[in-house]
């Protein structure tokens, strides 16, 4: 990166540069990491495409740069992402909330509109799940994480959004839950199979917290131990809500039937894979 590059000549050369490293979606990662560093939104960087880049601008973009190429998370180098459309700050302690979790609150909002009551969200990391369905159904939510730095960021996160007096968050083990009985629990746990981890693409195997990860030997424990705990945490007809990994529901659905729990049910995300399961005590 040389003097007498314009944001359009930068922007084209940069979306080869990082497909030439193998990363997906070069095009908007280079215009997100541009934006950044110029402080515009897309529209404010189309409008001076044809600016010439000065000497201190091309100073802030080439550290982005590096760290992207070495398939650091776009939303880490940013600090923020999105979910539900709601403002998130995220660091290497959290795991990046994806847009396939929305599925999970739009369970949780479903189940609440049948029947308002406490809400616990399990292993909060960023704090997505509770803020989301505390801000769209307009109740209460507790929130644990095993992680002080997760949970730190997670009050960032609840204070940002202005959800202070709605979400309570505290530190807890989905090993060993406690509180309650709840309407409802929540969860996206750590599934990954140990044995795949480092199969990842680099961004989640070397950048997001193996906390957040792994699942043990077979990517079931935490779905093993939620399951277990949920009769005894859950109030009569209070339900479960569990996102699973591609390949598991089938699995997690028998350990929730194994637990006592019924009306078992799966539901699909908008790319057609299973990505919650649920289950109630009657
Ligand atoms: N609940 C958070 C999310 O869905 C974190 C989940 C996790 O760390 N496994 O984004």
């Amino acid at each position: 990166m040389q003097q007498g590059w314009t944001v359009l000549g930068l922007l084209r050369w940069l979306t080869d540069y990082f497909g030439d490293k193998g990363i997906s979606a070069a095009r908007h990662d280079a215009e997100c990491l541009l934006g950044a560093a110029l402080a515009k939104d897309r529209v404010g960087l189309y409008l001076c495409y044809d600016q010439p880049l000065q000497a201190d601008e091309l100073d802030r973009i080439r550290p982005l740069v590096k760290r992207r190429a070495a398939r650091e998370p776009l939303q880490y180098i940013l600090g923020e992402t999105e979910f539900w459309s709601l403002p998130l700050q995220v660091s290497p302690a959290v795991l990046i909330p994806r847009a396939d979790t929305e599925v999970l609150v739009e369970e949780a909002l479903a189940r609440l509109q049948e029947q308002p009551g406490p809400v616990l969200d399990i292993g909060t990391g960023s704090g997505a799940i509770a803020i989301a369905v505390a801000h769209a159904s307009g109740q209460e939510v507790e929130a644990l994480d095993v992680s002080e730095a997760a949970l730190e960021l997670a009050r960032a996160n609840v204070a940002r959004n202005h959800l202070t007096e709605r979400v309570r968050l505290r530190r807890g083990d989905l090993y060993r839950l406690d509180g309650g009985p709840y309407r409802l629990l929540l969860a996206n746990p750590p599934y990954i199979a140990r044995i795949e981890l480092d199969g990842l693409m680099p961004e989640v195997a070397a950048h997001e917290p193996r906390l957040a990860l792994d699942g043990g030997p077979d990517g079931l424990d935490a779905y093993r131990a939620l399951a277990a705990q949920a009769p005894q945490r859950l109030v009569a007809g209070g339900w479960l809500l569990l996102e699973v990994g591609d390949g598991q529901a089938e699995a997690v659905a028998a350990l929730l039937a194994a637990a006592g729990l019924n009306r078992i049910y799966q539901r699909r995300d908008y790319g057609g894979l299973v990505r919650v399961v649920g289950g109630c005590r009657s």
